[in-house]
């Protein structure tokens, strides 16, 4: 099936439009008061009518949304229009406003071995307009339940999917994000296993805007990180370390804007000889900050394999955790710790997954 995109849509049904006519469409999707194609008045009675027969004002459905009990965060199963589905989530931040969750990818090829999505397999790349509705969807949402807070003032691609991988729908979407919403650069997070070719290209991309960009290191153990994830290889951290010595180079001032996360895993990534490793990398790389995330608990299904039972993995015990944090920053090492929000609706990092039956 081949899905085309809003503006391709928009082209075919007036293809003598002046360029300027979409622009207007496009801003409408975000109008605060707009609600449907029917409401942007601007534009002729007929444009609007076609518009709304032929274009959908959501290129996402609801399939279901959930709440946490701590009602600070939400998950949504969106599907698109070949029938797919992935995930989306909106949580509460630590300034009282949002932040939206966004997938890029039906499933991801990455196949990180603690991550629930790793095991759905790589179905799809997103479109951009299926990436910004994600932020468009839970806007209506908010609208909808205006008791709620209502602004959204984060962006992180943290769902589904591997956003390096789908490089040009997230620059597309970045794009559009920062033009139509009052979100800045820092205020937009891209998170990334680290695909180093990627990872160039966009240090070479003068049209890569300088939104905050953070690397799934999770091991400066080289064997370690490799079991943790397939996607690794040897070089990786040399080739990751000198990568990060251009980013700095070329952006000092966007230092601060790159993060490496770490996922803590009980005995697996937690004890002092990978803390130690951890501190000589960040000081080789400049002392990036390290954010340390609690694992979060992937429910076991019933097709699990005899190897993946084998294969559980439990997050650190709170004393590994934060003795590892301790040894860190006694060393110098800046690092924070990740909230963990909607572990009871399955919708915190790395627990995004959709039955492959319903996909
Ligand atoms: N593909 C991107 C986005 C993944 S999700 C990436 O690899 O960065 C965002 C973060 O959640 C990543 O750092 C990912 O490694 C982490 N994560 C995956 N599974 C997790 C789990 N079960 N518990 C906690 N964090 C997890």
């Amino acid at each position: 099936m081949v899905l085309l995109t809003r503006e391709e849509q928009f082209r075919k049904l007036f293809p003598k439009a002046p360029a300027f006519r979409f622009r207007q469409m496009e801003e409408a999707l975000f109008s605060p008061v707009f609600k449907s194609f029917a409401d942007i008045s601007n534009m002729s009675l007929a444009m609007r009518e076609l518009l709304t027969k032929e274009i959908s004002w959501l290129a996402i459905k609801e399939v279901q949304v959930l709440e946490s009990a701590k009602r600070d965060t939400f998950k949504a199963v969106v599907e698109m229009v070949d029938q797919k589905r992935v995930e989306t989530v909106l949580m509460k931040n630590a300034r009282a406003q949002w932040t939206v969750c966004v997938s890029s990818q039906v499933g991801c090829a990455m196949a990180c071995t603690f991550c629930a999505t790793g095991k759905m397999g790589f179905t799809r790349n997103l479109i951009a307009d299926e990436i910004v509705d994600q932020v468009r969807f839970w806007n209506i949402f908010l609208r909808e339940r205006p008791k709620l807070a209502q602004r959204i003032s984060n962006v992180v691609f943290m769902g589904m999917g591997e956003p390096l991988a789908n490089y040009e729908n997230v620059k597309e979407t970045l794009s559009v994000l920062l033009a139509h919403t009052d979100m800045g650069m820092t205020r937009i997070t891209v998170s990334t296993v680290g695909l180093i070719p990627m990872l160039r290209k966009l240090l070479a991309d003068p049209k890569w805007p300088a939104v905050r960009l953070a690397v799934s290191l999770h091991s400066a153990d080289a064997v370690t990180r490799q079991v943790m994830m397939p996607s690794s290889f040897p070089a990786f951290l040399n080739d990751l370390a000198v990568w990060t010595q251009e980013y700095f180079e070329k952006f000092d001032s966007r230092r601060r804007h790159l993060t490496f996360e770490y996922v803590m895993l009980s005995k697996i990534n937690d004890t002092e000889m990978h803390a130690q490793a951890l501190i000589t990398f960040a000081r080789k790389v400049g002392n990036v900050r390290i954010n340390l995330i609690p694992y979060n608990f992937i429910p076991q299904t019933s097709k699990r394999s005899a190897e993946q039972a084998k294969n559980v993995y439990r997050g650190s015990l709170p004393g590994d955790f934060a003795h590892f944090e301790k040894t860190l920053e006694e060393a110098g090492v800046t690092v924070t710790r990740r909230r963990t929000m909607g572990d009871d609706i399955a919708a915190a990092c790395g627990q995004l997954i959709v039955d492959k039956s319903e996909s």
